[in-house]
């Protein structure tokens, strides 16, 4: 089976690929390498480099596929406040070509990179799939209204689609040809962050008068190849006329605090760290609830904080 991977040059995308290649699918991916980066892209997928807004490109990369996985977005939250035409351009234009093209060579099997951005300041610890959705940002906003559009067309037009709202991504793949990891100009995750700190330059901690235990702000961590699985499980798991919504996290937080200290772990040395004021825009608490993962794609996460943060760090050697 053929599977379009959009967006397989980026991180998340590109473990996609190569994940999806070891298990004997055949891979496209389409990437305009915009924010992802050409030697991410596996040499045994198929690839278009192009981009997901040109219709013509779209349509021959969906050529001799059955079902498509969507990464291709704009994913900073800064930036979407700042550019929201961008995000409205790339995230929801992006989607719509893509859903046309699909539709016009009769593809029907999508599973679509949700976030859980969607949601917004949270009412409510852990986050279910039915929790209110009010995004706080263009990022999430858009990505909401792609959601949006996958319901209904779903019922309109037969599609199998599942939405994938993740929670804070982490880890790193080592495949065949060489670390999948974060690679991002400026850096704002805390893993890299954390990772990156030194004496002269200590990581900075937003805030240290959360309502949270420790005062720092707590966060649902899972690794990258857990998350690609929960993907492998949709595709399988994915029903025509019908459009799900999942979230993947672990299912439990952890406070900055408590990374650093599973950092420290792994290193065997202290991390440099100052407080610094709050972050704008940082919830103070953001947990999944993964049960309806467990029931649908039969998934649960198998790494934990300290795997996410080894392999982050061997990526970086
Ligand atoms: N954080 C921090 N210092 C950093 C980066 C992040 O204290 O250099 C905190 C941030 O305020 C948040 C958590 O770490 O509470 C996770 O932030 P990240 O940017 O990794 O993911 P987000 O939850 O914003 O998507």
């Amino acid at each position: 089976m053929r599977v379009l991977v959009t967006g397989g040059a980026g991180y998340i995308g590109g473990t996609a690929a190569a994940i999806l290649l070891e298990r004997g699918f055949d891979v496209t991916v389409l990437d305009d390498c915009s924010t992802g980066h050409l030697e991410a892209v596996d040499s045994r997928a198929t690839f278009i480099n192009g981009s997901i807004l040109d219709n013509a490109t779209v349509a021959k990369a969906l050529q001799g596929v059955e079902a498509v996985l969507h990464f291709s977005a704009k994913s900073l939250v800064g930036e979407s406040v700042t550019k929201p035409e961008i995000y409205w351009n790339t995230n929801v234009n992006g989607a719509r070509i893509l859903l046309d093209e699909m539709r016009t060579a009769g593809i029907k099997k999508i599973v679509f990179s949700s976030t859980a951005a969607t949601y917004g300041e949270p009412k409510e610890i852990p986050i279910t799939e039915n929790s209110e959705t009010k995004p706080t940002n263009p990022y999430g906003a858009s990505k909401l209204a792609v959601d949006y559009m996958l319901t209904s067309e779903a019922i309109a037009h037969e599609i199998a689609a599942i939405s994938l709202r993740y929670f804070n991504v982490a880890g790193a793949l080592k495949s065949s040809s060489g670390w999948l990891a974060e690679r991002h100009d400026p850096e704002t995750h805390l893993i890299p962050n954390i990772l990156r700190a030194s004496d002269t330059a200590p990581l900075k901690v937003f805030g240290s008068d959360w309502p949270t235990q420790d005062g720092t702000c707590i966060r649902d961590y899972i690794h990258v190849v857990d998350l690609i699985e929960a993907h492998i499980l949709a595709l399988g798991a994915a029903t025509a006329g019908s459009h799900q919504i999942i979230n993947l996290g672990s299912g439990g937080g952890y406070s900055v605090r408590e990374v650093i200290t599973a950092t420290e772990k792994v290193l065997g040395r202290q991390v440099p760290a100052e407080f610094v004021e709050r972050r704008a825009g940082d919830p103070a608490v953001l947990i999944a609830d993964i049960t309806k993962a467990e029931s649908i794609l039969g998934w649960k996460p198998s790494q934990n904080i300290e795997d996410m943060v080894r392999d982050t760090w061997d990526s970086f050697q």
